[in-house]
């Protein structure tokens, strides 16, 4: 039984929910299972979207575990998901009475008491958070969160309050050595940039902002709702792929030729960076190019897993949602949904590039995703520079220090690539 439960922890802890639920599933009905193996099958059910069964879970593991922070807070963000707000202030607040220094229970009552206008309650309860220590990504969220709520004529909260999943709440491993970033900092600049939408813009691909004003962004693409209703997400993929064949632009290309590029870390889920560096260069990037919210290039199994080799154009042909050959269950693009952790590689690869980089470039990201919006802060706290380039600065300039570089992408990363070729 031991085992069992080490396993499926393990497999939580490295993204894979559907193992830890094929583990944990059976432990948890033997009258006798551990309230941890509860508490690890509500997290595994909450990643896999299914919200309903998460939370019938969570308050078993709450009535197993009384003097434990950790469910309590889990059940709170889980009714919060639900849009219980009431209920999920109520399990912080017991979350923190049971054990005052569980950091991250703080933090959540922290976001829940902003959300509900509570501010000064709320600021002390982040400044509290912040002192008992939080895992790295979520203590720069929450040092940006803190700035944000002191910005200047900003009357409503900040929206870059979301929940933080399981695996953020996991320090990744993996860190640069100084030692060897000084060795490797001789020549020209080690530059990674970190790309959002309004790079693919200039291909015509709609910027997410575009496509919330068509669908209710929590309705379309977020995990849970995709377990109620795999076809609406297949809806939004068809009307962002339109008739396909989107090429890459001048600000792809601009990136491939840079000199001393080190990396590319992209929220974007379209290939375009690959295929602009083939088109320049003739082969794949020797770099990194890290698909931090995954790819429309892969589709795969929701059920068992299993990949399709077939991307999600290819799958737009034929009857939607796409079925499993394997298992029957519904077949789903390769990418992060609304409520999905960010895979723990993935985590690690991207930290390795921005605490190991001089220069981080910032190009059309709204900044406002959680966990790809703490990069720069990583970044700038290992002593890089941080460029944004954006034709409006976006909220993180507000809590870093940043340069800006105004224009749309497709002028200035050639610009940039001009000056540094001539340097
Ligand atoms: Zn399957």
């Amino acid at each position: 039984m031991e085992d069992i439960y080490t396993q499926g922890v393990d497999a939580l802890r490295s993204g894979d929910p559907r193992e830890a639920i094929r583990r944990l599933e059976p432990l948890t009905r033997h009258p006798h299972a551990p309230g941890e193996a509860h508490y690890h099958l509500a997290l595994a059910l909450r990643l896999h979207g299914d919200l309903r069964g998460a939370i019938a879970t969570m308050r078993r593991a709450v009535a197993r575990l009384p003097g434990s922070a950790a469910p309590q807070t889990q059940l709170g963000a889980l009714l919060q998901l639900a849009g219980d707000g009431d209920g999920a202030v109520a399990c912080y607040r017991t979350a923190v009475a049971v054990d005052p220094g569980h950091g991250v229970s703080w933090y959540h009552l922290a976001i829940a008491l902003v959300q509900t206008g509570e501010r000064a309650e709320g600021e002390a309860s982040l400044h509290r958070a912040l002192a008992l220590g939080l895992p790295l990504l979520l203590d720069e969220r929450a040092k940006a969160q803190l700035a944000e709520l002191r910005w200047p004529g900003e009357n409503k909260p900040p929206t870059l309050c979301s929940a933080p999943m399981y695996t953020e709440l996991l320090d990744p491993p993996g860190a640069t050595s100084p030692a060897r970033r000084r060795e490797e900092a001789v020549g020209e600049p080690r530059i990674v940039a970190l790309t959002g939408a309004g790079i693919s813009a200039g291909s015509g691909l709609a910027t997410r902002k575009e496509l919330w004003q068509r669908y209710p962004r929590d309705e379309a693409v977020s995990i849970w709702k995709f377990h109620e209703n795999p076809a609406m997400l297949w809806g939004v993929v068809s009307d962002f792929l339109g008739s396909g064949g989107q090429e890459a632009n001048e600000a792809h290309r601009a990136l491939a030729r840079l000199p001393g590029l080190r990396g590319i870390i992209t929220q974007n889920v379209d290939g375009l960076h690959q295929r602009a560096h083939r088109e320049v260069h003739g082969e794949e990037a020797p770099y990194p190019i890290v698909e931090f919210h995954g790819t429309l290039g892969r589709t795969m199994c929701h059920g068992c897993g299993q990949g399709t080799g077939k991307s999600s154009q290819q799958q737009l042909g034929g009857a939607l949602p796409p079925r499993c050959e394997a298992c029957g269950g519904v077949v789903r693009p390769d990418v992060v949904l609304f409520g999905e952790p960010v895979g723990p590689p993935v985590q690690r690869a991207a930290l390795e590039l921005v605490r190991s980089c001089e220069v981080l470039l910032v190009v059309g990201c709204a900044m406002d995703v959680a966990p790809a919006s703490e990069l720069p802060r990583v970044a700038r706290g290992h002593g890089a520079r941080v460029i944004e380039f954006k034709r409006t600065p976006s909220r993180l300039g507000r809590t870093l220090d940043t340069l800006l570089w105004p224009g749309s992408a497709v002028s200035s990363l050639p610009e940039l690539e001009r000056a540094l070729t001539r340097g």
